[in-house]
């Protein structure tokens, strides 16, 4: 059994562009009545960062242009219905001052993995504890157990798997093997033990298994295809919403959704392709992202994950990836199969949140490690 998990990254434009209630409330409501059709459930990974700032501005003008009410209502209704909430955290906003009309972000905390271990531990404190007061009166067995850092940057890993620890969060959700990038985040998974069996992640190294490490990679599934894959219709819509997103002084759009393994021909990687004309004839990082592939892309890598890996005895968790943002039109009619197709097999692929995989206990050990590094 294959428990297909849908992580919905729910933000506006990386750079601060962007209306809050057109990329993320109108679209995840579309998406939340699609997927009731079928059984299956939404994980919003909310970047608690940005949505504080909405919150902030709200208190400071008197004025909710940025839809925080319909943001905190959203999210609550969505745990009502039965999907999940867990973290996403684009640091940069924390400390984000309001000009001229837009928001001006702190980009020497844009690197969520460059953080020091004591801010660390303080931004996800402050955005589990944002999650848990907003959710529990609506359901008071919620909890914030998952984690996905902005622009998958978890490496460097020893301060984040402590600062997940630290607080409580055994799942992390940013690592998709064979994902590569160099600039203003670096990482490279291209050795990450797994492209969907979960694994206890190294302090030195999140993508080594440490079998006494308390915290689980939950990996995005990903494969390693040629740059074929990587041309569909949302996809270059997308790349072309992206350079209209850039960040300031880069060439990067600084969104999750169309990085570099996103479109081939797009943002970062253009110039990628430019440095190195070998770069098109390599395989890259192809993500499961439900807003970028065609239905039909998802269902054959769900049949490959199915034959490859074995999961009679345990269920395995199919991670993709999605962006609010990205949720077009076009995109829910490629979607719509897919749904249908996993809801047909109820005995190969079942739809699930990470609720459902119970972690044995944490051990005390890890806690006091987490503690006496907090105090330090
Ligand atoms: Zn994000």
């Amino acid at each position: 059994m294959l428990n297909v998990i849908f992580t919905l990254d729910y933000e506006i434009h990386g750079n601060g562009d962007g209306c809050a209630y057109e990329l993320m409330v109108e679209p995840t409501s579309r998406m939340m009545d699609l997927f009731e059709r079928y059984g299956a459930k939404l994980t919003i990974m909310a970047d608690v960062a940005e949505i504080l700032k909405f919150k902030e501005y709200k208190e400071l003008f008197g004025r909710d242009d940025y839809h925080y009410d319909a943001i905190a209502a959203q999210l609550q209704d969505a745990v009502r219905r039965g999907h999940d909430v867990q973290l996403h955290l684009h640091a940069s906003y924390f400390n984000a001052q309001h000009q001229d009309g837009r928001w001006v972000q702190d980009w020497s905390e844009y690197n969520f993995a460059g953080l020091p271990l004591a801010r660390m531990i303080e931004l996800v404190r402050v955005g589990k504890a944002y999650l848990e007061n907003l959710l529990q009166p609506v359901s008071p067995p919620y909890r914030c157990v998952a984690f996905r850092a902005a622009n998958w940057s978890v490496t460097p890993s020893r301060n984040v798997v402590r600062a997940l620890l630290a607080n409580d969060i055994r799942i992390d959700t940013s690592v998709f093997k064979y994902g590569r990038r160099e600039g203003l985040v670096n990482f490279d998974y291209a050795n990450a033990p797994s492209d969907i069996v979960p694994w206890r992640a190294s302090e030195t190294n999140i993508c080594v298994r440490d079998d006494r490490s308390e915290l689980f990679e939950f990996p995005i599934y990903s494969e390693n295809r040629w740059v074929g894959a990587f041309v569909t219709p949302q996809r270059i819509h997308r790349a072309w919403v992206g350079r209209l997103h850039r960040l300031p002084g880069t060439r990067s759009n600084g969104k999750d959704g169309s990085g570099p393994d996103s479109y081939p021909t797009g943002g970062s990687r253009r110039s990628a392709a430019g440095r190195n004309p070998l770069w098109l004839a390599k395989k890259h990082a192809w993500k499961a992202d439900f807003n970028q592939c065609t239905g039909r892309q998802l269902v054959r890598a769900l049949n490959r994950a199915a034959n490859r890996h074995d999961s009679t005895a345990r269920p395995l968790p199919f991670v993709l990836i999605g962006h609010s943002k990205s949720y077009t039109q076009v995109n829910a009619r490629s979607l719509e199969p897919f749904l249908q197709y996993a809801a047909r097999q109820p005995e190969r692929y079942g739809f699930g949140v990470f609720g459902d995989f119970k972690l044995p206990p944490l051990a005390d050990s890890a806690r006091k490690t987490a503690t006496t590094v907090v105090a330090m």
